[in-house]
């Protein structure tokens, strides 16, 4: 993919909520080319082959681990060091190749997705993103070739969302050293070799490389629900000593380090998901096409049907999300955090509501405990809640747009949400201003003639956003920090807008290249898919002005001070 010189431009997203439509940044579709291209499909189908002859994720999920020959196996095919330079041994490939592979790992199993995730996405990033030369030279050809394994060392005890408020404390030693102390949990690969560990110092947050083994580090294994071949863990650190040579970046860099790995890694877990999706439907018609009840086959069905559908038309949006996404990234534009979240959150869920559905299709025969949905029931649901939170990416997204449409309103430039009081009464009549007016709606540029009215659509929505945004801040002014109700709208409407523009991007280009009659099949997906969208984004908009926010909000309250139900019959 050529690199465009997109750094300086606003993320996509935030200027969605300025009601622009930054067609450049998403016109046309992504697409791999050359080198990338051809690795992306050789280990991909190296990957499926391996997974679908070799690997088996019943044995994973008994054994409690996917086993060290699956590791070093996947180390002789290339697939442990996806990303990461080849001069390092690694394979060197794009974002979206290496999100391309990971979808085969996610269609397979969603441990051994969640295992190759926590060792590249996050536990090698750190290293490969801000690593000097002499780090990346000692730790990456080992993890590359998968003779290690990586970690990411964040949570804690007190500390799960709000990661800022880290306890562990890193103390500089005279000789530039560093002495660690605190405990960490739920850390995937924790009990393995190379751990970025996240604390905090006089200096400000510190991301230490600490190698497994080192004195003072102490593992203790979590059960869990799902996800069983993870070796999830508890790790205590007690006076344990890194050297100087260890640290990444620079002291007060670590917060930086860990959500701007958190913001790339996140990507993954989308095409992973859309992996898994496939599968799903995958078994779904297996099913469907070969049970039959009342004389028929219970595909034959009208309520089976929809369920299939539905299916394919979320996988089709997801991934073209997901690939949007990591386009973006390879394109060289410098702010994608807000774009990553929203695929991470619109991926979980739908991911989720997608296993659900196969679940129902199979009635009784998925309940059974050797099923691979049961076992992906098992597996699947912590994605809307690790890698952050789905409601804490909601809240970040909208007040990110929020934060950036206040800061756009030229008379009052200095405005900032996060400190938004001396500015508010300022701002409140230039806002009153232009909400009574209408926003004149911007066009996705580039688009198919024939995606003529989704561009309508979608430009329609953007300008309701803008305005949205304005009236909330208008009505609520530093407040709306407050108001997760309200955020919650806002993001679910431009997470909406963003995955409509695109499947109309994916889907003209599909358009050009191979003639209208060709494509009949995927356009109509594709419509259906940001039909499905506009509704979501006008439901989203709508409740923005006729909600039951008093009386819920009341409710809640009320519950909270009853301590429980207290309605008896
Ligand atoms: C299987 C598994 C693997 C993991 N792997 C790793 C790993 O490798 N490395 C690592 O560092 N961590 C890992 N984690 C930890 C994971 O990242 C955290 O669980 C996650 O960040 C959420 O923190 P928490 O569970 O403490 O939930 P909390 O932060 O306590 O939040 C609980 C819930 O409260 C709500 N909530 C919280 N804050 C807000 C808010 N501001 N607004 C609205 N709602 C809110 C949300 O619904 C949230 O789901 C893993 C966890 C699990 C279970």
């Amino acid at each position: 993919m050529a690199a465009v010189d997109r750094a300086q431009k606003p993320s996509f997203t935030k200027s969605l909520f300025l009601g622009q439509v930054a067609s450049d940044l998403v016109m046309p579709y992504p697409v791999q080319t050359g080198d990338d291209r051809d690795e992306t499909q050789r280990l991909a189908a190296a990957a499926r082959d391996y997974l679908t002859t070799t690997y088996d994720p019943a044995r994973s999920e008994r054994d409690r681990w996917v086993g060290d020959d699956t590791i070093r196996d996947l180390g002789d095919l290339g697939l442990t060091g996806l990303f990461i330079d080849k001069k390092y041994g690694g394979q060197g490939l794009s974002q979206s190749g290496y999100c391309r592979v990971m979808e085969e790992f996610g269609r397979s199993d969603g441990t051994l997705a969640v295992v190759m995730g926590v060792h590249q996405s996050i536990g090698s990033k750190p290293l490969h993103l801000y690593g000097t030369d002499e780090q990346k030279e000692r730790w990456l050809p080992d993890l590359a070739a998968g003779r290690k394994l990586a970690a990411f060392v964040l949570t804690e005890p007190n500390v799960g969302s709000d990661a800022y408020n880290l306890e562990t404390r890193a103390e500089r030693q005279s000789d530039g050293s560093w002495v660690l102390n605190g405990v960490k949990r739920w850390i995937g690969n924790g009990d393995r070799d190379v751990l970025t560990v996240f604390a905090r110092s006089e200096l400000g947050h510190v991301a230490l490389i600490v190698e497994g083994g080192t004195p003072g580090i102490q593992t203790e294994r979590f059960d869990t629900l799902g996800l069983r071949g993870n070796r999830l863990q508890k790790v205590t650190f007690t006076d344990v000593r890194v050297p100087a040579e260890n640290l990444l970046g620079e002291p007060g860099d670590g917060f930086r380090i860990a959500m701007n790995t958190l913001n790339n890694g996140r990507m993954s877990m989308g095409t992973s998901i859309s992996g898994g999706m496939k599968r799903f439907l995958d078994l779904s018609l297996e099913h469907t096409t070969t049970r039959r009840q009342f004389d028929r086959e219970l595909i034959d069905f009208e309520m089976v049907e929809d369920k299939i559908a539905w299916m394919e038309t979320q996988i089709y949006g997801l991934e073209s999300m997901s690939y949007l996404t990591t386009g973006l990234v390879d394109r060289g534009v410098a702010d994608y955090s807000l774009e990553s979240a929203m695929t991470k959150v619109t991926a979980s869920d739908t991911g989720w509501y997608a296993l659900n559905r196969a679940f129902q299709l199979h009635g009784g025969t998925a309940y059974m405990n050797d099923h691979p949905l049961a076992k992906a029931m098992r597996d699947f649901r912590i994605f809307p809640i690790f890698e952050g939170a789905n409601d804490v990416m909601r809240a970040f997204t909208a007040l990110n747009g929020m934060k950036a449409l206040s800061e756009h309103l030229p008379d009052v430039k200095d405005i900032s949400v996060s400190n938004p009081s001396k500015a508010i009464g300022v701002l409140a009549p230039y806002v009153r201003e232009r909400v009574g007016q209408r926003l004149r709606p911007e066009r996705l540029e580039g688009a198919h003639s024939d995606m003529a009215k989704q561009v309508g659509q979608i430009a329609e929505q953007t300008a309701r956003l803008r305005g949205a945004g304005e009236a909330a801040l208008r009505r609520y002014g530093s407040k709306i920090q407050e108001k997760q109700l309200v955020q919650k709208r806002l993001a679910d409407a431009a997470a909406g807008i963003y995955a409509q523009v695109a499947t109309v991007s994916r889907i003209s280009g599909v358009l050009e290249r191979d003639g209208k009659i060709a494509s009949e099949a995927e356009r109509r997906v594709a419509i259906n898919f940001c039909n499905s969208q506009a509704r979501v984004v006008g439901r989203a908009l709508r409740s923005l002005e006729i909600n039951d926010d008093k009386h819920t909000r009341a409710i809640g309250k009320q519950t909270r001070a009853d301590g429980g139900y207290r309605f008896d019959l």
